[in-house]
């Protein structure tokens, strides 16, 4: 790949909340992993809000190399707003997202480099195995890849984060995408392009406590699943076809039977049943289009993703 005089030849976006634990021990590992393979690189870090030092840390390290750059966000919005802000100013003409916490080994790097220079556009790096996580996240990351690969046309990567490499050709893509629901794992995958895998074990987290806990990840999988499917709203056309099928039989039957066998007293206990029933399924239908709805009210808003506090340098932009 020629390199553009001026653009570096590689990026990294790295979210950080409150990791300044980690951090020394991040930079000790991320800057070797780039320098062997080109001096022309550059790191986006996005403090999201973080109440710790970690702002403080990203200006010392900008300081002493200007090719780690920051952008520091006015509070907590989430690590996918905060990747978004990541990849709306990178420079590089291949990016890597990855974590702070170092379950993203960037030993990994220079294999990814090697084959996005043999023409792949995304290289996606895939987990051998999760053991860096318990069997709870194991288990519910499973049963959600395995829905979503039925649900949506193209495959959102089973056991792949966010940490890949792509050509600029893709972020372009990714940051033309006007939505304010980020579920980037998905967008990533609905962009496309030729892309390929390396494997490796995703080791615990380096320092300091996971950020995103489980309600953050309930709420992630929803993401996933409202902003890249309708069929939840099709289930619900499908349940009120089954359960108006079975009451149309069901009243034929009661219908016979009162000629047959002459009236008798209908039970309590059915009647409730079918009651409460009924009135679970449209609720649960409201839920799921309220889903949509709500979702709906938040793209028309058009607020911006993130607010931009300050960067390292001007050019930043939100
Ligand atoms: N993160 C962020 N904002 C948040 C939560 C997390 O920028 O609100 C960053 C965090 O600093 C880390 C990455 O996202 O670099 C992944 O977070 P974490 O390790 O907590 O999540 P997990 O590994 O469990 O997915
Ligand atoms: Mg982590």
């Amino acid at each position: 790949m020629p390199s553009i005089s001026g653009a570096p030849l590689l990026s990294l976006v790295v979210p950080m909340y409150n990791e300044s634990e980690g951090m020394a021990q991040f930079f000790s590992r991320a800057l070797p992993a780039l320098e062997g393979i080109t001096a022309s690189w550059e790191i986006v870090c996005i403090n999201d809000g973080s109440q710790d030092n970690t702002l403080e840390l990203l200006k010392g390290y900008h300081a002493r190399d200007p090719r780690i750059r920051y952008l520091s966000l006015s509070r907590n919005f989430g690590k996918e707003a905060a990747l978004s802000a990541g990849l709306h100013n990178t420079l590089g003409q291949a990016v890597i997202p990855l974590d702070a916490d170092l379950q993203d080994p960037p030993e990994l790097i220079p294999q990814m480099v090697a084959l996005w220079k043999q023409g792949y556009k995304v290289v996606l790096a895939t987990r051998a195995q999760r053991t860096g996580d318990g069997w709870f996240k194991r288990l519910t990351a499973r049963a959600f890849y395995r829905l979503m690969s039925h649900l949506t046309r193209f495959e959102i990567p089973e056991n792949t984060g966010d940490f890949r490499l792509m050509d600029a050709q893709v972020v372009e893509v990714i940051r033309l995408l006007p939505e304010r629901t980020r579920f980037m794992k998905g967008l990533f995958a609905w962009a496309g392009f030729k892309s390929t895998r390396v494997y490796y074990d995703r080791p615990q987290r380096s320092a300091g406590q996971a950020k995103q806990d489980f309600s953050r990840l309930w709420q992630l999988a929803k993401d996933g699943i409202f902003s890249f499917t309708t069929f939840p709203l099709r289930l619900t056309t499908y349940a009120g076809a089954a359960l108006s099928a079975f009451s149309i039989t069901y009243a034929v039957y009661l219908f016979v039977r009162t000629i047959v066998r002459g009236v008798d007293v209908p039970g309590y206990a059915s009647l409730m049943t079918a009651i409460l029933f009924i009135g679970g399924v449209q609720l649960l239908s409201l839920g799921i289009i309220g889903e949509y709805v709500g979702r709906i009210y938040r793209e028309a808003k058009h607020r911006p993703l993130y607010v931009v506090d300050e960067a390292s340098e001007e050019g930043f932009n939100s």
